[in-house]
């Protein structure tokens, strides 16, 4: 249920709901709107629960959530949101470039990168130091080397950091240096990973898997929710069909459907979505023009050296380029690659969620 509250409902009546609430055994949520706020009531509805909750002062109406997951719906929450961390910010009219290497190689691979992108306007970094990899021979990642390597890479150029942890026992580690966990596509039904990270006030970036539907994407983000971590982008990475052309296919349709499902910032990932550095660029291009509130993508000084996802990967003038193509698209669509405003680079390092 959604307990939808008066615009001039106070502080303590919005407290005395969420109390009432989790007095019946429901779990509670605050959403803090532009006009006004909710409570999302999940769990077991009951027609006495709701009655109970109708008579609270400063209650306007209570409705029931009618989509599978709850607090990420729009029905909870119908102003979009937009997620800050240091100098990333995207969703409602800000766009976020995610840009760097698909995995930390070494400190000149990562800082080259690291500076190049943000020349050509990424508004953060990302680099993978604990790797999933098809196969257990490849390269693994630097794990905790690498993590000092993005910190440092952060340190230089102010671009927050993005990456990815595989599992819940390495999520305090990775927390430490990151800004946004990044939860891949293998991982997106590790529910005890995302509830691990749920605990956590960072960011967490949820890519779709492969074969996921959007609800199951959208229930996995759920997890993270219910767990009180308001700050989850999601990431269309492209799934696996018949086709064989490109490495997943990349459904772009998915932006404005769940911009339809859910308030929370959707990324498209069209490195990973077609796996040829040569399709990058239009897709990314299209993605803006689909309306995506960000990308992330694959960006390596020599890609044919890399240790994995080279043939995916842009170099810096082919990064450049398709910046260039996507701000001039951005433009059309009333939109900016942007860092974040100042009080949130200087502030906390830690996901701060806006609604607007
Ligand atoms: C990656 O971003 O390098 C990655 C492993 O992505 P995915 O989880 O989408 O395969
Ligand atoms: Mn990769």
């Amino acid at each position: 249920m959604i307990v939808v509250m008066n615009i001039d409902a106070t502080k303590e009546q919005i407290e005395d709901v969420a109390r009432r609430v989790e007095g019946f055994g429901l779990r509670s949520q605050v959403i803090t709107g532009e006009e006004r706020s909710v409570v999302a009531a999940v769990g077991e509805r009951r027609e006495e629960y709701k009655q109970s909750l109708e008579t609270c002062p400063g209650v306007a109406q209570v409705v029931p959530i009618l989509a599978p997951y709850k607090i990420a719906s729009r029905e909870v929450k119908p102003e979009r949101t937009r997620i800050k961390t240091g100098s990333l910010s995207l969703g409602n009219g800000h766009l976020g470039m995610i840009a760097g290497p698909c995995s930390v190689e070494s400190e000149e691979q990562l800082l080259s990168a690291a500076r190049a992108v943000k020349q050509f306007g990424a508004t953060a970094l990302r680099g993978g130091a604990y790797k999933p990899r098809t196969s257990p021979y490849s390269f693994q990642g630097m794990k905790e080397d690498g993590l000092k390597l993005l910190a440092a890479a952060r340190d230089e150029t102010g671009l927050a950091i993005v990456t990815e942890v595989v599992t819940p026992e390495d999520v305090p580690l990775v927390a430490q240096y990151a800004d946004v966990l990044q939860i891949g596509a293998r991982n997106m039904q590790n529910y005890r990973l995302l509830e691990v990270a749920g605990e956590t006030d960072k960011v967490v970036l949820l890519k779709r898997g492969p074969s996921a539907t959007m609800d199951e994407l959208l229930l996995a983000a759920e997890y993270i929710l219910s767990a009180g971590n308001p700050n989850v982008i999601l990431c269309e990475r492209g799934i696996r069909t018949f086709e064989s052309h490109t490495r997943f296919t990349l459904p772009l349709a998915s932006v404005p459907y769940l911009h339809a499902k859910t308030h929370l910032p959707v990324v498209i990932d069209p490195s990973h979505g077609t796996g040829h550095t040569y399709l990058v660029p239009s897709m990314a291009a299209a993605a803006v023009a689909a309306g995506a509130d960000g990308l992330i993508v694959e960006v390596h000084p020599d890609p044919s050296c890399a240790m994995s996802d080279g043939y995916q990967s842009l170099d810096f003038a082919q990064f450049q380029e398709m910046m260039e193509l996507c701000q001039r698209v951005a433009n059309a669509v009333d939109k900016s690659f942007g860092a974040a405003d100042t009080a949130a680079v200087n502030g906390s390092a830690n996901g701060e969620t806006v609604s607007t």
